[in-house]
């Protein structure tokens, strides 16, 4: 049984938003050229974070700026080795794109997003700096919070904050600093789950999303990892098995109740039919499908087949945590903590209190420097 979105959310409408940004475009602001720069965005995390395949400490993110007529817009990628991903073939790709941003039109979005897609095939996270760069050139433009232009209301939605695979002590410890957060995912797929989750319930109670990356390579495991769990107070299950692993999923889903959702099975808008009958929902991330735009898509088409949607993250400054921000009015959970997860954010965006997530009132995406 596959189970139905329960939160009423507003509806995306891509092709209302090409409609706005294209009617309310400034007389003065024609066709000209972007001045691209590209930079490397270092991160240091507060905990080394692991997941079922790998632990980091540090990231290169790759920071963009696009300017023109004396307003900048920026971007963020975070390149990811899960695909195949790194500072160097992100800012090649950017590189190579440079000559699409000259004499361009960027009020007239539908075409350029077109010429950026092909440009930038392979290369979502390439392309998620650009397009987040744009709407925060275009925001700024018309003078308007991106969210404004996006005709949501701001319903100050929760995010759920992420608990990385740790010893017992420091899970203790990690969700001691989430106490504001009454939501919490945390990761699994490793041989010690059982340990993490006493560890988690050892001094918290509240409800869970379990994350699993993969790690639960055959369907019968899956399904006892997931029996298990839905005696734990987990409301719902990500990724329990390898991207590929649809049909495995298709048969897990007739034996529980938990709602699944993919991640790294529904990378982009084309993966959708594939995870329709296998999942409840899908987790739409910028920098797998490239950018918000894109996102916006994928959610209108979600929305139409009932899929549930969460909107989600890498480990990313402020800068892309609230470029994503925008869309979270669109989606029944989010989990937009990447920000969180690091010892120093260069950026200042959205901000959060009691779990909820406070969009700036600033033109753009309303993001500025720390
Ligand atoms: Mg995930």
């Amino acid at each position: 049984m596959l189970l139905r979105r329960s939160a009423p959310i507003e509806l995306a409408d891509p092709a209302r938003l090409l409609a706005v940004i294209d009617q309310r475009r400034p007389p003065h602001l024609g066709i000209g050229s972007f001045e691209l720069s590209v930079e490397p965005l270092p991160l240091t995390l507060r905990h080394p974070w692991t997941l079922s395949r790998n632990t980091s400490h540090a990231k290169k993110n790759v920071l963009i700026t696009l300017t023109r007529d004396g307003i900048t817009g920026r971007g963020e990628a975070a390149p990811n080795v899960r695909y195949g991903q790194s500072w160097q073939t992100t800012r090649s790709a950017l590189m190579a794109c440079r000559p699409l941003l000259t004499n361009v039109d960027p009020f007239d979005l539908g075409q350029l997003a077109q010429k950026l897609d092909q440009a930038l095939r392979g290369h979502p996270d390439a392309r998620a700096a650009i397009d987040m760069a744009l709407f925060d050139w275009i925001g700024k433009a018309l003078k308007l919070p991106l969210h404004a232009v996006l005709g949501v209301r701001d319903r100050q939605p929760l995010t759920s904050y992420t608990i990385g695979i740790d010893s017992p002590e420091k899970i203790r410890e990690k969700i001691e600093e989430a106490h504001e957060f009454p939501l919490l995912k945390i990761k699994l797929g490793t041989e010690r789950d059982q340990e993490i989750l006493s560890a988690v319930r050892a001094v918290t109670d509240k409800p869970l999303m379990v994350d699993a990356n993969e790690g639960w390579t055959d369907r019968k495991a899956a399904l006892k990892h997931i029996q298990w769990l839905q005696g734990e107070g987990v409301i719902l299950v990500e990724q329990p098995m390898p991207a590929g692993s649809e049909n495995d999923v298709r048969w897990l889903r007739e034996k529980i109740d938990m709602p699944l959702y993919a991640d790294e099975s529904s990378c982009h808008i084309g993966h959708i039919p594939r995870v329709v009958g296998a999942y409840d929902g899908i987790n739409v991330k910028l920098m797998k499908c490239g950018g918000i735009f894109e996102a916006l898509k994928m959610i209108a088409l979600a929305h139409s087949l009932e899929l549930g949607v969460m909107l989600g993250c890498m480990i990313e400054s402020s800068l892309g945590i609230t470029a994503a921000a925008q869309l979270s009015p669109f989606v029944d959970h989010v989990d937009l903590d990447g920000h969180l997860l690091l010892a120093e954010d260069p950026f200042r965006g959205v901000h959060i209190v009691e779990g909820r997530l406070h969009l700036p009132a600033h033109a753009g995406l309303g993001v500025i420097p720390a």
